[in-house]
């Protein structure tokens, strides 16, 4: 291999190595819930890549730098819009001038026309398909390396062999093609991902649904029939006002149960708020408690000078960590069994201990717990975990799990009180 086209693929790599970087930082993203990182992180794949591109070419002549750096300064463009797009031709502007040479006019005519027509076109490569990007982007590649090729040779007579010159063509259409389908590929990657966390709750909630209204029957006959007593005439009156009260009391509990349930299942916008730690635990129970039943596990809590205990996030989001914990001890006791939480507080912090007896886990399995779709089960989601650690640490708390296999599982949650 001659240095022209080890050069040309060193650059491949600059390009690909911040592609990578950016695929982790998504992923920390979502499995860590770092808000602060928005939208624009996906800035730092071309602006890194044009930089390296830019700082280890490969140089044919003093006058010219050839790199690929046009692979990342197209899609920046493609994807990113005009803002993006005027910042990464700034950069190469920036970066080149200092060089010196002919080679900087060369790039100040053809990116600025190439940006004003990417920008024209950014909108409508969104809504291309896979097949239809790749071959816009090589095809712009392709018209953007002849062009300057073009222009070096005509106007400043720069002399470059042939081969080297295709060589340089085709590396630069085909790092184009891998590096789109890449992007597309950690795109939908991280699209299918979102909508899987999203569909993780529905599972719960349609999963709940058969054993809520199962749930739902008990109170209602037991209110039934204490009604019917009442009714009799052999009754004395102060038997009949116990009866009534029972049958309310029964009656409540089911209004209860559907009200929780009905309040987890439907969409709310995020919040953050002060929440009461005992009500929100209590809630939660109340969601799950027909499931522990269908499965004969009984669910206590008890709980350590918590009454005026208060903890700072959403609502819904803190009621979901706790059912996906209470949910997979549920169905890590497929015997049924004890499931027990513990909650108890200091001035400062609040730790809630949910413990269960089932089949408990492996060191491996302990520490993939978390990982997006790690599960052991046959219709697992594996992103319960990974949503639950999410929430925990969005409000500044913290996890322990230990786990010892036959004997049960343990789960300590530890937040900060507000
Ligand atoms: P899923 O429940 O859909 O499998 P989760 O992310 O909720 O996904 O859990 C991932 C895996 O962790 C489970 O498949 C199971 O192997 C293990 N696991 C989680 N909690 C427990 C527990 N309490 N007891 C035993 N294993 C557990
Ligand atoms: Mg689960």
């Amino acid at each position: 291999m001659d240095l022209v086209t080890m050069n040309l693929l060193v650059n491949f790599l600059l390009i690909i190595l911040p592609l990578f970087l950016l695929q982790t930082i998504y992923l920390l993203r979502y499995v860590y819930r770092f808000k602060e990182i928005k939208g624009w992180v996906f800035a730092i794949f071309p602006v890194i890549s044009v930089l390296l591109c830019m700082l280890f070419p490969v140089a044919f002549d003093t006058h010219f730098l050839w790199d690929l750096r046009g692979i990342p300064f197209i899609l920046g463009a493609l994807y990113g819009g005009y803002k993006l797009g005027f910042s990464l031709l700034a950069l190469i502007l920036f970066v080149r001038y200092p060089m010196g040479g002919d080679g900087f006019y060369v790039i100040l005519i053809t990116y600025t026309l190439l940006l004003i027509l990417l920008i024209f076109l950014s909108r409508s490569f969104l809504k291309m398909s896979l097949k239809k990007k790749v071959t816009f982007s090589s095809a712009i590649i392709l018209i953007l390396t002849i062009l300057t090729m073009y222009l070096a040779s005509q106007i400043f007579t720069l002399s470059m062999a042939i081969t080297t010159q295709i060589e340089y063509i085709v590396i630069n259409v085909l790092g184009m093609v891998m590096i789109t389908v890449l992007w597309e590929v950690i795109r939908t990657n991280f699209d299918v991902l979102q909508k899987l966390m999203k569909a993780d709750k529905l599972e719960i909630v349609s999963h709940l649904a058969a054993s809520i209204s199962h749930e739902v029957r008990n109170p209602l006959t037991v209110s039934r029939g204490f009604m019917q007593l009442s009714a009799l005439e052999s009754v004395s009156s102060h038997m009949k006002n116990k009866y009534i009260e029972t049958a309310i009391q029964e009656l409540d509990r089911a209004a209860e149960i559907i009200n929780d349930y009905l309040m987890f299942a439907k969409p709310a916008l995020e919040k953050n708020e002060k929440l009461s730690v005992l009500e929100e635990v209590h809630h939660s129970v109340n969601v799950i408690t027909p499931l522990a039943n269908m499965n004969n596990v009984k669910i206590s809590v008890t709980e350590l000078n918590c009454e005026k205990h208060m903890i700072l996030g959403d609502a819904k989001k803190f009621q979901q960590c706790i059912i996906n914990i209470l949910k997979n001890g549920i169905e890590s006791m497929s015997n049924g069994g004890q499931l027990r939480i513990n909650i108890s507080c200091t001035n400062n912090s609040i730790d809630i201990g949910i413990r269960d007896q089932g089949k408990g886990m492996s060191e491996e399995q302990i520490n993939r717990l978390g990982e997006p779709y790690f599960t052991t089960k046959e219709k697992g989601t594996g992103l319960g975990m990974m949503v639950s650690f999410s929430i925990i640490k969005g409000m500044n708390g913290i996890i322990n799990v230990s786990s010892e296999q036959g004997k049960g599982t343990s789960f300590t949650i530890k937040l900060p009180a507000s």
